[in-house]
């Protein structure tokens, strides 16, 4: 059955549940992975009123005035005293905030004089300082089981002392290529061959992911071999197949996968690259029968695909990362499919031009885009300077 791009991407997410264990790594280890336990804080964050600014801790209601100033205190170091009625602590960004000051005014709108100091305007109680647990309570919850984690989650974990860090397994993600006419990228093809470039850029694609890709031999365009390799892959976690799946006397990748009693969840979805995407079950795997044509390869992979492998080793929101941007030429198309387009966004994000793609076997195209241009199947016409959606390379 053919399903709309939505309804597609919908069934993975829907169909899909976690089913990795878990391990123990070292924060080092840990970008890329899901996250598998919450991750809580160790004591308040702020761990004491920090200071957000240079400048003077003073009484607020002592504003404006001219104020004692009685000390001084930075990062690393607390005061001794604490700030009387009509004083104030010189104080820097990262020091704690000291007792009986309720704001910190920015050194910028105060004028020194000896040890005076002169401050024109009012100030609010809590201006410029993080109080005390503002951020987060000691035993608060600052991380999510599911969660991906990248830089930040790091530097969460980091903050909290969790050197150590339990995360969902990687998948093993099998990746088959098949065709009579695919040889191996090492190798000199002759005029009717082709060099296997799927199985390269799948395998980037499932690292990227999360998974650790296993790329096993080529399976040829004869059911026996097709129907080895798929058993094989299916002793990994998760199998990707390219090529085989189209309507060709020889695509024979969907009949040994029923021969296998494979359940299909679908088997075409309305988009361009790669209408004849295949999405199933077997042996208690998922597989998916990518279409071999490089572009529909990588599209299929991207916007469909990965959210399994991402949803099987725990993340809770497998997202595309799509955005808006004005298209810089006129744009039409025919009705009825969600086209996935090679683009060159400009560097500001503001901008989208299609680019020159010779179709879904032009892996050049694929190679010098940054982006590609989403289209609305209901939509047919775009004026220049239209919004239209992007997804990120
Ligand atoms: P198929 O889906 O098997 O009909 O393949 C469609 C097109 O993609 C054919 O022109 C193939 O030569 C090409 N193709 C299939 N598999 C690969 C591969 N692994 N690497 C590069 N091109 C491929
Ligand atoms: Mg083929």
């Amino acid at each position: 059955m053919a399903l709309t791009f939505d309804e597609a991407r919908t069934c993975v997410l829907r169909e899909v549940g976690v089913s990795m264990g878990t391990e123990t790594i070292s924060l080092a280890e840990a970008a890329g992975r899901v996250l598998a336990e919450e991750i809580k804080a160790d004591r308040d964050y702020p761990p004491f009123p920090r200071s957000a600014r240079d400048g003077f801790a003073v009484r607020a209601a002592d504003l404006p005035g001219e104020l004692l100033v009685n000390g001084e205190v930075r990062a690393g170091e607390m005061f001794p005293g604490s700030v009387a009625a009509g004083q104030a602590v010189e104080i820097m960004t990262g020091a704690p905030v000291p007792d009986g000051a309720d704001a910190v005014v920015m050194v910028e709108h105060t004028v020194r004089n000896g040890d005076r100091v002169r401050i024109n305007r009012s100030a609010q109680p809590g201006d410029n300082f993080n109080a005390r647990g503002l951020e987060a309570r000691g035993g608060d919850a600052v991380l999510f089981v599911g969660v991906h984690i990248g830089y930040a989650e790091v530097a969460m974990l980091a903050t909290v002392g969790h050197t150590r860090v339990l995360v969902y397994r990687r998948p093993r993600v099998a990746i088959v290529a098949t065709g009579d006419e695919i040889v191996e990228p090492s190798e000199q093809p002759g005029r009717h061959q082709i060099r296997n470039s799927n199985a390269a850029s799948l395998a980037v694609q499932v690292s990227r992911a999360g998974g650790t890709p296993v790329i096993l031999p080529t399976a040829r365009d004869e059911y026996e071999s097709t129907r080895a390799c798929i058993e094989d892959g299916l002793r990994t976690d998760m199998l990707l197949l390219s090529g085989g799946v189209s309507a060709g006397k020889y695509d024979l990748v969907e009949k040994a996968l029923a021969a296998l009693g494979a359940e299909f969840f679908f088997d075409r979805v309305k988009i361009q690259p790669g209408q004849p995407l295949v999405f199933g079950k077997a042996r208690d795997k998922y597989f998916f029968g990518l279409p071999g044509n490089p572009g529909s390869t990588m599209i299929t992979f991207e916007t469909i695909a990965r959210a399994a492998i991402e949803k099987i080793q725990g993340l809770r929101e497998p997202a595309l990362n799509l955005l808006h941007a004005r298209l810089a030429r006129p744009f039409h198309q025919k009705a009825g499919l969600t086209r996935f387009l090679p683009a060159r966004l400009s560097s500001d994000g503001a901008t989208i031009e299609p680019q020159v793609s010779h179709g879904s076997g032009d892996v050049g195209a694929m190679a010098r885009c940054n982006a590609y241009l989403v289209t609305d199947p209901d939509r047919t016409e775009w004026a220049s300077g239209d919004e239209i959606r992007v997804l990120l390379k």
